[in-house]
């Protein structure tokens, strides 16, 4: 069919109906390297504004940290832009397989294979080591990317409620008959920034026979005492059978994700998991980038350290000045303002005082929990978050929102 004037008008509608509702997503341009400090143009072709970034996954501050850069520079020179092969054909270098090695020691695994993205990781792992008569079973709250892949295997599915441990129990026991059970969850969860009881988690799969998929893009590089994750936090490195992460985030944060755990399950995905037999994967400059990253942070805790110090500082001050967040100790911090429309006005309003932070709101969080969520970094000096500070007080105040409940709060505003 012809790309009519039928078919256009219909999607024209369809994209003013999102505008209509208020869930119209713009871009912000941004003029310089990620980093704290940003140059952006908002709304395009704006004059460009120096603002402080809080809402980054670059956590760790490494996203163009000048090793980092010198490396990728280095892997660039030695080994090429492109490869032009997905990996089984003639797409791999032996900086894939140090890469693979490298992230297997870092997370305490048997194996690792490297994917595209985590989004492709996740994607692939599912139908490449379960089958129709297997179930898999997710916590409500895992993330997009988690959902495609289920959706794209043929095993059972099903859920329990978010952090529901006695839930989850209760779905073991229904599912007793199935060949293989497997549990997936957010290591930490991106929306509220809380973790998943992994010790729980792994005892009761213990108890049940049942495996555990654990996805660690918000806390690879930084969860824990040495930052190997939300597994290293609750002490059970070893016993987690899938772990899928991303490079994308505190790992440097350009591309590239993996499928890491045990031997058998990597194996499958490198003789099945789609995205990693269709599609090409990390390019070596990304490699040689992402080398480097694991080589500082096994060196050195000082940057999950400052990240944390930077957090408490963080959560402390907004609290002080009378903010609703969500409880929780990573540094996803979110300042709750429950109504859509509060949530845009509040950012723009950030905005002017040159302070980056976006406003979620449904369907990305659920109706009524419209929010900023600001994301600490040990890119942040005192002074920035300092700022940034002076910056939301003076507009929770323009909106009347300190020291105010959820029910002051949605009162006002509506949710
Ligand atoms: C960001 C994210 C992904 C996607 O990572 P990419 O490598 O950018 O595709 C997957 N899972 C979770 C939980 C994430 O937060």
């Amino acid at each position: 069919m012809a790309y009519s004037n039928k078919v256009r008008s219909i999607y024209q509608e369809t994209i003013s109906g999102i505008r209509d509702a208020g869930i119209f997503k713009q871009e912000r341009f941004i003029h310089s390297p990620q980093a704290a400090d940003i140059v952006v143009e908002f709304p395009s072709g704006s004059p460009l504004k120096k603002v402080i970034n809080m809402c980054a996954n670059n956590y760790l501050g490494l996203s163009s940290h000048p090793d980092v850069v010198k490396a990728a520079h280095e892997g660039l020179d030695s080994r090429g832009y492109g490869m032009s092969s997905v990996r089984f054909i003639c797409g791999t270098q032996d900086i894939h397989r140090e890469l693979e090695r490298k992230i297997s020691e870092f997370l305490g695994t048997e194996e690792t294979i490297l994917f595209p993205s985590c989004m492709d990781a996740n994607a692939g792992v599912f139908e490449a080591v379960l089958t129709k008569d297997d179930v898999m079973i997710s916590d409500r709250l895992v993330h997009a990317s988690l959902i495609d892949g289920i959706r794209l295997c043929s095993a059972v599915q099903d859920t329990f409620k978010h952090s529901d441990i006695k839930h989850l129990e209760s779905k073991l026991q229904l599912h007793a008959d199935k060949r293989f059970k497997l549990v997936i969850t957010d290591g930490v969860f991106s929306m509220d920034g809380d973790t998943a009881r992994l010790d729980e988690m792994v005892a009761l799969c213990e108890q049940y026979d049942a495996m555990i998929l654990v996805d660690e893009s918000h806390s690879s590089g930084f969860i824990g005492k040495t930052g190997r994750g939300t597994h290293e936090k609750y002490n059970v490195m070893g016993k987690i059978d899938i772990i899928t992460t991303t490079f994308g985030k505190a790992l440097g944060g350009a591309s590239g994700g993996c499928v890491s755990g045990r031997r058998e399950l990597v194996e499958m995905c490198r003789q099945k998991a789609r995205p990693y037999l269709f599609s090409n994967t990390i390019a070596p400059v990304v490699v040689a980038g992402v080398l480097k990253v694991l080589d500082i942070l096994s060196a050195s805790t000082d940057r999950r350290d400052k990240l944390e110090t930077n957090t408490a500082f963080w959560r402390k001050g907004l609290t002080e000045a009378g903010f609703v967040l969500r409880e929780g100790d990573t540094p996803i911090v979110p300042v709750m303002l429950f109504n859509a429309k509060l949530s845009q006005d509040f950012s723009r309003a950030l905005y002017d005082e040159g302070i980056y932070a976006i406003g979620f709101f449904f369907p990305v969080v659920p109706q009524g929990a419209a929010r900023i969520r600001t994301q600490i970094s040990a890119g942040h000096e005192m002074h920035h978050l300092q700022k940034a500070l002076d910056a939301f007080t003076k507009v929770g105040r323009k909106f009347d929102i300190l020291h105010k409940t959820k029910q002051e709060i949605t009162d006002m505003y509506g949710n």
